[in-house]
Order: structure tokens, then C-alpha cells, then sequence
């Protein structure tokens, strides 16, 4: 049963996430863990547009309900294995996802980025969606970094809560553009 209040904090989250342009309308996806115990986003579903259904509970070891649950559901087990982490947000915002692209890090310019995130790593792996090796490139960057990156793909940030990991999202996207505006 996952209560109410998660629930709306999942679906404002997510309608943030779309609206403010930080991911495509199927893209991202988005948990949280007390424990054992997960509670992902549905494989499909759209982040702007939740509701109930699309919210799906599993646990910390592969399941029978994973085919429900968001294909990056490895990527999250394995950087709550590794992290502090409580809740994890992912999403393909383009500017942050452009600079993936031949660079190491993400290194902000502006002052809430410095001060918020400091430099981003960015990591590489064969297979960019749904992989194990994702997963444990991600949880690696993700012992000692708010967000971390993964090229081509897109950024992964854990929080205390789902609130704070998409600060993490949207800070860097802001940082990001800043980069870009500035030409460097
Ligand atoms: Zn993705």
C-alpha cells in the first residue's frame, strides 16, 4: 500500500520535472526507499501525468513485479546499495545532456551550482540504459556527489527526498545552460 502522501509527492515532483522542461514526456523516471522496501515509477509511465497506478512498490532484490517497474529499477538498486541515498531522480535534460557528451565533468560557473552540486561528474558506460554497468558507474560517482551523469543519457541524483534529488536535477540543468550561454 503506498499512502497518499507519497503519492502526491511523487505526481508534483514529476509535474515539475515535465513542466519545467527537464524531461520528454515519457522520459525519467523517479523512486524512493525506506528500508526493504521501493516504491518506482511504472516502466512507461509519464512523469507529468501521474497517478496511483503508476507508482509500483518492489524491494531492494529482483522481484516478480519488476516488469512493472521502471527498466532503470538496476540502476536504483544498485546506488541505494552503495549510497546514502533515500530517494533517486533521473531525467534527460538537454543541456546537461549535450554536455555529456566528450566531457568528464560538468563543472558550474554560477554560484547556486558551485555552491549546490560543485563539480558534476560525468560517466560512461557500453550500454547506456537499463544496464548493470550503468548501475555501478553511477553508484560509484554517487558515494561522494550529489548528481552524476550518465553520458548521453542523462543525469541521476539522489536526495534525502524526492524534493531535494530534484533540486539536484534541476540545479545542474540551470548550471548547464548557464555554461552554455557564456560559451565555454
Ligand atoms: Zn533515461
Amino acid at each position: 500500500m503506498i499512502d497518499r502522501e507519497l503519492i502526491r509527492l511523487f505526481r508534483e515532483m514529476g509535474r515539475d520535472l515535465f513542466v519545467s522542461g527537464l524531461t520528454t514526456s515519457h522520459g525519467g523516471n523517479m523512486s524512493v526507499r525506506a528500508g526493504d522496501r521501493i516504491v518506482i515509477t511504472r516502466r512507461g509511465s509519464m512523469l507529468g501525468r501521474l497517478t496511483s497506478d503508476d507508482l509500483v512498490e518492489t524491494e531492494m532484490a529482483p522481484c516478480d513485479r519488476d516488469e512493472r517497474c521502471s527498466r532503470e529499477i538496476v540502476v536504483h538498486r544498485a546506488i541505494y546499495a552503495a549510497t546514502d541515498a533515500s530517494a533517486i531522480v533521473h531525467a534527460h535534460p538537454p543541456h546537461t545532456v549535450a554536455r555529456s557528451f566528450g566531457h568528464e565533468t560538468i563543472a558550474p560557473a554560477d554560484s547556486e551550482g558551485l555552491y549546490v552540486l560543485g563539480e558534476v561528474p560525468v560517466v560512461s558506460a557500453s550500454s547506456t540504459i537499463a544496464s548493470a554497468e550503468a548501475g555501478a558507474v553511477l553508484a560509484a560517482a554517487l558515494k561522494s556527489a550529489p548528481v552524476a551523469v550518465l553520458s548521453t543519457h542523462g543525469p541521476f541524483a539522489k536526495g534525502a527526498t524526492l524534493e531535494e534529488a530534484f533540486m539536484h536535477v534541476s540545479v545542474l540543468e540551470a548550471s548547464a545552460t548557464i555554461l552554455d550561454l557564456l560559451g565555454l
